[in-house]
């Protein structure tokens, strides 16, 4: 209904919306970032409250009229807390780049060393990359993964660790397939005096749904984003042990950032709650059976895994032995039906823009209810579309699109 309004007021954008939401009725969306929010949330991202202005927190606002806005906000701070057993959240930044902006705000000046897992082995570019703000403002030391496990190496952390001796020391990625030791990095952050940040963008919702170990008392400070695995509207949230409360809750406003998205806080509310649901434990933990399963039907293809596996929701393929680029599968992979996105692998030759790896994950398809007994379909489907891209059969991509769309049916997609 909300739809119709917007076809009667510009048919040309509602025709666009419409034909995204097809989009991902159709498409198995293995892209590990990205899933499928609750029509609840959905809704309410959509309420009045984008309408309204509310710089500061809750009880300390520079305009009036927050009567419900305080309440909709503490809420949902509540809600983080008791989710993760955090003393302090902090829900209004906009996003996992500015969240952990804020954290280099509250905890550094420019200049200082800061030291994150480096881009090329999985890392975020906010953890120090050079062509990010957090690169260019900071003297950032990058740690890498062995290149016989795919592993990050916590002696090699912790002996950079101790030659830099950072203010901030980031632990987590984006292309991360493996469990994150938070004990083994906060012994090393301790030892040299720097404050270990959590960034669990990719996995808050396996956290929350106890199917990986949670960095609370282990990380001082714990970023995320909203919208990954944790399944809520895009936004970022940081939390953190009560003493950093004030220095993060003035680095993100007023340092900042101006007013919060009213709306995405109250989004955030609504997948809250539902991530503190038996479903939700559910959900997060199919997620890494379903992850599991499908890397173990890749391998059994011949697909060389970094790392050899995975702990969690995401896998990283390395196509090096397939001789097909991985934008090139991308591609056809898209052309069959399965959006996934290319990726670099650790030690990559090729180019960022053109690398060896594909990125994948099970968060999507979990959402929409698939299980174990899926994941070998969809090895072959990938096998399949590779293998007809190195041929140059189109029509074979269109045929396994068909076959995604056919099974897809059984599966619908929430809030769609
Ligand atoms: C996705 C991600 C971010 C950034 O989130 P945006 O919302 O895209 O700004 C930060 N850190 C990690 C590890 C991520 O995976």
């Amino acid at each position: 209904m909300l739809r119709d309004v917007v076809h009667r007021t510009d048919p040309e954008l509602a025709a666009l919306l419409d034909l995204e939401d097809q989009r991902q009725r159709d498409k198995l969306r293995l892209i590990p970032s990205e899933n499928y929010t609750s029509q609840a949330v959905l809704q309410t991202l959509s309420s009045a409250l984008s309408n309204k202005y509310s710089e500061g927190y809750p009880g300390k606002r520079y305009y009036e009229g927050q009567q419900y806005i305080d309440a909709i906000e503490q809420l949902c701070i509540a809600r983080a807390k008791s989710l993760f057993g955090a003393e302090h959240a902090n829900v209004q930044p906009y996003s996992g780049s500015p969240a952990n902006l804020a954290v280099y705000l509250a905890f550094c000046k420019p200049g200082d060393v800061i030291m994150g897992l480096g881009l090329p082995a999985g890392g975020h570019l906010t953890h120090g990359w050079n062509v990010s703000i957090t690169g260019k403002y900071f003297t950032s030391v990058a740690y890498g993964v062995r290149k016989e496990t795919g592993r990050v190496d916590l002696n090699e952390v912790e002996a950079l660790a101790k030659k830099h001796t950072p203010k901030i020391l980031f632990c987590g990625g984006t292309a991360v397939p493996r469990t994150i030791d938070f004990a083994g990095f906060a012994q090393i952050a301790r030892s040299v005096g720097a404050v270990l940040v959590a960034d669990i963008a990719h996995i808050a919702g396996l956290v929350a749904g106890g199917a990986h170990p949670s960095p609370v008392g282990h990380a001082e400070v714990i970023t995320t984003t909203t919208h990954k695995t944790l399944r809520g509207p895009r936004g970022g949230m940081i939390l953190c042990n009560a003493n950093h409360a004030q220095a993060l809750d003035r680095a993100v406003f007023p340092g900042l950032q101006g007013g919060p998205h009213n709306a995405t806080v109250a989004a955030l509310a609504v997948a809250l709650k539902e991530a503190q649901s038996e479903d939700f434990r559910r959900y997060a933990h199919q997620i890494v059976r379903n992850s599991r399963a499908l890397a173990e039907a890749l391998l059994a293809r011949g697909y060389d895994l970094v790392s050899g596996g995975t702990d969690n929701h995401l896998i990283l393929i390395d196509l090096s032995n397939k001789e097909i680029p991985g934008k090139r599968a991308a591609q056809a992979l898209d052309r069959a039906g399965i959006e996934t996105n290319y990726n670099s692998v650790p030690f990559d030759p090729r180019k960022p823009f053109d690398p060896s790896g594909l990125r994948i994950g099970t968060p999507g398809m979990t959402s929409r209810g698939m299980t174990e007994s899926e994941m070998p379909q969809v090895a072959a489907w990938i096998d399949r579309a590779i293998a007809a891209e190195k041929r140059g059969d189109a029509q074979q991509l269109s045929t396994i699109a068909a076959e995604v769309r056919e099974l897809l049916l059984r599966f619908p997609a929430p809030g769609l």
